[in-house]
């Protein structure tokens, strides 16, 4: 799932090749990944794309008075096009759930791999009008220490799930969490408001620059080659059985229903596996 960096990099990237460009049409292939009806898509055709930034893990493509706002879930991207057919785009089963076609024929597609059909765009007034983005806590590569400190602080709970909570900090997913988490030396399950001063010094330290380092290798990279560059940035996200870059133990992880994540015993939790009840499950 793209997160903050990727999002912010999508953004950038959007600034240098569309911004300033005219909307000549725009299709919606997947009618669900609509969720807004007015104004109608319709309503930006002819219209300038005079901005595109982010809120948290949305991006925000602003265009004339109106925002289209995307969010891309786990499974959706932005495909810049340098060219794009004339030919309007019939609604379907493809991965395209909707193309925005510019005035020099260039544009670019949204799309989502997989049956579970996620992506969401909304077409408003104003940003605020979207749920997920009115929701939104402060934007985690932004807030001070204090900031940070305190919407850490404010729901006690597994270090990773709080992490990962927009409305307690925007843009940290799962990816980037057990990123952060390991780079702070703190076990995932660590709760929150249990956190020394000392520790959450340390894990705001580690997510600036954890976020920091990923924006920094992700803009400037076309959106194409910015799966790849989250990948090899990563020390355990994904590496389960690989060794830890920091100390050479084995990466292990802990699966839940929908998701997993990954941490390193020796430099996370004192040396002790998690539980992890399908792994138990398997031994037993
Ligand atoms: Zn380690």
């Amino acid at each position: 799932m793209p997160e903050l960096p990727e999002v912010e990099a999508l953004a950038a990237d959007l600034r240098e090749r569309v911004v300033g460009h005219r909307i000549q049409r725009v299709d919606i292939a997947a009618i669900s990944a609509l969720k807004t009806f007015d104004p109608p898509p319709s309503a930006l055709h002819g219209q300038e794309i005079t901005g595109a930034s982010r809120f948290g893990k949305f991006l925000d493509i602003q265009i004339s008075d109106l925002h289209l706002i995307i969010h891309l879930a786990r499974a959706g991207w932005l495909h810049y096009r340098d060219s794009i057919t004339a030919t309007p785009l019939k609604p379907g089963k493809g991965p395209i759930a909707l193309r925005v076609r510019l005035d020099d024929g260039a544009g670019f597609d949204l799309t989502e791999q997989g049956t579970q059909k996620k992506l969401a765009a909304y077409l408003v007034r104003d940003p605020k009008l979207v749920p997920g983005v009115a929701k939104l806590g402060p934007d985690a590569l932004t807030s001070d220490a204090a900031t940070f400190a305190a919407r850490i602080r404010s729901r006690r709970g597994q270090l990773k799930g709080v992490l990962t909570d927009q409305e307690v900090l925007a843009g940290i997913g799962n990816a980037y969490s057990d990123e952060i988490i390991h780079r702070a030396r703190l076990s995932p399950f660590a709760i929150t408001d249990r956190l020394t001063d000392e520790q959450m010094a340390t894990l705001y330290a580690a997510t600036q620059e954890e976020l920091h380092d990923a924006v920094t290798r992700s803009v400037g990279q076309h959106a194409a080659s910015l799966k790849g560059e989250k990948r090899s940035g990563m020390a355990v996200h994904a590496r389960t059985g690989l060794p830890c870059p920091v100390c050479g133990e084995t990466i292990r992880e802990v699966s839940f229903a929908d998701s997993s994540l990954q941490y390193c015993p020796r430099c996370q939790t004192g040396g002790k596996p998690l539980a992890d009840r399908r792994m138990s499950k398997l031994l037993r």
